[in-house]
């Protein structure tokens, strides 16, 4: 049985089209605009706006994470250290109670480096656990180390490679063991022999420069260690790099909560009560930092040409980590960057066609013919209101319209 999606305004992940109809075949979009065929289940959608299912760039998540996501409209998490490569989740790929999930498995980084910081004493960060075999742990030190490892994270299914370049200065550990910059430079020009997207996590103006400095197609963090210069900008958008801001989890660095996201009743209405707690908490790391200067390198970048996407950082739901929820967090890091300055209709690109993009998902992120039909329908206009994107009306998942 086919479904009709009728009077709604369509954002179709880069504009809002002229079209109110968007027809469902199965788990595909058979058609955006045209006649409503006789014998179809027809949903009138006046009054609300209809989206590409929105895409996390940045996440480390489990299958109970994927179905958080999934409530609030995200319908791909992009996991950036994980276990969720390519043969571990054969349940998840056809699961359409839970988001869908690509990952780098985990990334490279020196014996000790980050983000093992990130745990009190003793605290043991959960298991590889349940993956067989046991996902291969890229501890590199010489650029001989990270380039071996890049075929083997290839064959393991890691979806993209990751490179940790992080001396713990923003996290309370300055002097944490970090990749040289030769090693960072042979990982990156192996991943790239292999055809692969690479990606950094770097939180300072320094490990970006030297991100940058090695080729990396995408920066999974955006540096918070003070204002941006017009050279640094200018270095990143030479590069062609991608930039993921992950503006929520700098402010819980900064120990800023996500109280006022916790507050909203669209939030608390759809989260349990230990990630409610996770939100109303924070990181809370770099108290020094400062929020208006992570918003105008923002703006800065986007002004520059950069592609921006949208991304948490959301993990687990343990205080330390706080300020932050699966799915929730996406919407509150719309809103960032619209303060940032970008338009709603910019916002919402860099959470649906950008990433599928700069990600090479072609089958998703945009509402066009022959897609998934991976959508979220919601009261009001986010392209006008960005806070919109929160009055949930439906959502799908190839198709499958989610209970909730
Ligand atoms: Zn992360």
């Amino acid at each position: 049985m086919q479904t009709a999606i009728i009077n709604a305004r369509i954002f179709d992940g880069h504009t809002v089209l002229g079209a109110t109809t968007v027809l469902l075949d199965g788990p595909l979009i058979a058609a955006v605009g045209g006649q409503t065929p006789a014998d179809v289940e027809v949903i009138d959608a006046a009054g609300a706006t209809l989206l590409p299912g929105l895409i996390d760039a940045h996440v480390h998540t489990n299958a109970a994470s994927l179905a958080l996501a999934l409530r609030f409209g995200v319908t791909t998490e992009l996991e950036m250290q994980g276990t969720n490569t390519r043969p571990n989740r054969a349940g998840i790929t056809d699961d359409d109670t839970v988001a869908d999930v690509r990952s780098a498995g985990f990334g490279i980084t020196p014996p000790g480096g980050h983000p093992s910081e990130l745990f009190p004493p003793g605290f043991r960060p959960g298991p590889p656990g349940g993956s067989t075999p046991p996902p291969v742990m890229p501890f590199s030190t010489t650029p001989e180390e990270a380039a071996a490892f890049i075929p083997r994270l290839v064959e393991t299914g890691s979806d993209y490679i990751k490179f940790m370049v992080d001396d713990g200065s923003i996290e309370g550990h300055p002097g944490l063991p970090m990749l040289d910059q030769a090693t960072l430079d042979a990982g990156v020009a192996a991943a790239k022999r292999h055809g692969m997207l690479t990606v950094a996590h770097a939180l300072t103006r320094d490990a970006t420069r030297m991100s940058i400095g090695a080729g990396i197609g995408g920066l999974v963090h955006l540096f918070m260690d003070g204002p941006h210069t017009d050279e640094i900008i200018a270095r990143i958008a030479a590069s062609g790099a991608f930039v993921v801001p992950c503006v929520v989890v700098n402010a819980s660095l900064m120990g800023i909560t996500g109280a006022a996201l916790a507050d909203d009743p669209r939030v608390a209405a759809r989260l349990p009560e230990d990630w409610m707690a996770t939100l109303r908490s924070c990181f809370g790391r770099y108290p020094q930092g400062r929020i208006g200067d992570v918003l105008a390198s923002v703006k800065a970048l986007h002004d520059a040409g950069v592609d921006i996407l949208v991304g948490t950082d959301a993990s687990f739901p343990l205080p330390f980590l706080g300020g932050l929820a699966h799915g929730a967090s996406v919407h509150h890091e719309l809103q960032y960057l619209v303060q940032a300055g970008l338009r709603p209709v910019e916002a919402l690109r860099a959470a649906t066609s950008t990433p599928a993009r700069r990600f090479g998902l072609t089958d998703r992120g945009r509402i066009a013919a022959g897609l998934r039909a991976d959508l979220l329908l919601v009261d009001g206009d986010p392209t006008t209101t960005i806070t919109d994107t929160l009055n949930t009306r439906a959502v799908w998942r190839r198709g499958n319209r989610l209970h909730q």
